[in-house]
């Protein structure tokens, strides 16, 4: 066959972020349809086992590289997923001001490169860009209570940053750029040590530990699983015309701290009770996406329900517990 004919319908796509957790899916997603992928990744968060099995693929190329720094890419591209940030607290409260940089520098970076080779721009932001709600559900027209100087800012700030960045470039007519607001997203391949509510409660309880409770554990969150995050970033990407407005994506089933607490110990037998640990300063209160928008311009909802998508992802924290500890034993 003709090779420039072969793969002149193919799509080039570079994701930015793509050895971390929601990027190795979006990946393997890309990739399952015909894609060809460039991964650019820092690793600072990612892990290099996430993106082991695609690294001997035709159409997979990885790049270790911070997106603070400039990126050359000589190869055409038609899509760019800005997806690299630091995602959970304590990760992106380590070094807050690379944090905030990657967000605003990194971004800027991103959508140069988009502007150069005429790519469409997605950004992966965040429901943290509403803080600490006020309004329940949140729609994306709510502007948010972010604390502009607490330990979250660097986050929250970074992204309303990035946000801006891309609204202003798509108005002045430069790049056509997409806003995703993701809420909490989980499934396999999160770190199991990256701090985060899934992730620990589920490797507390592989390990015969207490569930650490922040808090009274009244406060509330939404989890999405990551196969429905990734469909509805790749139809975000595709729809037609530009929105021109940020979506969220998220799962609108809403789940108290203690009701998760309760259905892991459930689910994972060999836990230990639960202990209560100090509330972190500025953490949420209540959080549930309006998913309106997405339903109405995407024709997109989540389809994986929570007991289904943590009995997946315990039994993939259990094989990684094992092999730990088989490990450990030799
Ligand atoms: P993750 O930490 O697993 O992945 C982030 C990836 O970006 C990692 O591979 C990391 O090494 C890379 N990275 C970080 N800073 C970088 C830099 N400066 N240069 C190059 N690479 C860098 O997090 P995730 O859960 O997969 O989140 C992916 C994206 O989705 C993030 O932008 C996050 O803000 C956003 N998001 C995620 C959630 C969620 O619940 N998972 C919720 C809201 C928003
Ligand atoms: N949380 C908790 N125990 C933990 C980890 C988190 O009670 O071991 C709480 C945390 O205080 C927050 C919620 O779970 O209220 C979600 O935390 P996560 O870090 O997963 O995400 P985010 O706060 O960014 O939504």
């Amino acid at each position: 066959m003709d090779v420039v004919k072969a793969n002149a319908g193919r799509k080039r796509v570079l994701v930015a972020g793509g050895a971390g957790f929601v990027g190795s899916h979006l990946c393997d997603a890309l990739l399952s349809e015909g894609c060809a992928v460039v991964c650019v990744d820092s690793f600072l968060t990612g892990a290099r086992a996430n993106v082991v099995p695609l690294e001997n693929h035709p159409d997979f190329r990885l790049v270790t590289q911070d997106i603070c720094s400039p990126l050359g890419v000589d190869e055409p591209l038609d899509e760019i997923y800005n997806l690299a940030c630091a995602a959970s607290p304590p990760r992106y409260q380590a070094d807050p001001v690379h944090t905030m940089m990657t967000s605003v520098v990194g971004t800027r970076n991103l959508l140069e490169l988009a502007q150069e080779h005429g790519a469409r721009f997605l950004l992966a932001s965040t429901s943290e860009v509403y803080g600490d709600p006020e309004v329940h559900p949140q729609p994306e027209d709510y502007h948010g209570n972010v604390n502009p100087t607490g330990p979250r800012a660097c986050y929250d700030e970074g992204k309303r940053a990035a946000e801006t960045l891309c609204f202003d470039l798509l108005r002045l007519g430069q790049v056509d750029a997409r806003v995703a607001r993701i809420f909490n997203t989980y499934g396999p391949r999160m770190q199991a040590d990256d701090g985060r509510i899934v992730s620990n409660f589920i490797n507390q309880a592989l390990r015969g530990e207490p569930l650490t409770i922040y808090g009274t554990g009244a406060q509330t969150r939404s989890f999405c699983h990551v196969s429905d995050l990734v469909k509805g970033l790749m139809a975000l990407m595709a729809v037609e015309p530009n929105p021109k407005t940020p979506v969220n994506l998220g799962n609108p089933g809403e789940f108290t701290v203690n009701e998760l607490a309760a259905l892991v110990r459930e689910m994972v037998p060999e836990g230990s009770g639960v202990v209560c640990r100090p509330l972190p300063q500025d953490d949420p209160q209540r959080r549930r996406p309006d998913i309106t928008r997405a339903r109405t311009l995407l024709g997109w909802e989540p389809r994986v329900p929570l007991q289904e998508g943590l009995k997946e992802t315990i039994a993939w924290f259990r094989l990684a517990h094992e092999a730990e500890k088989r490990i450990t034993a030799a």
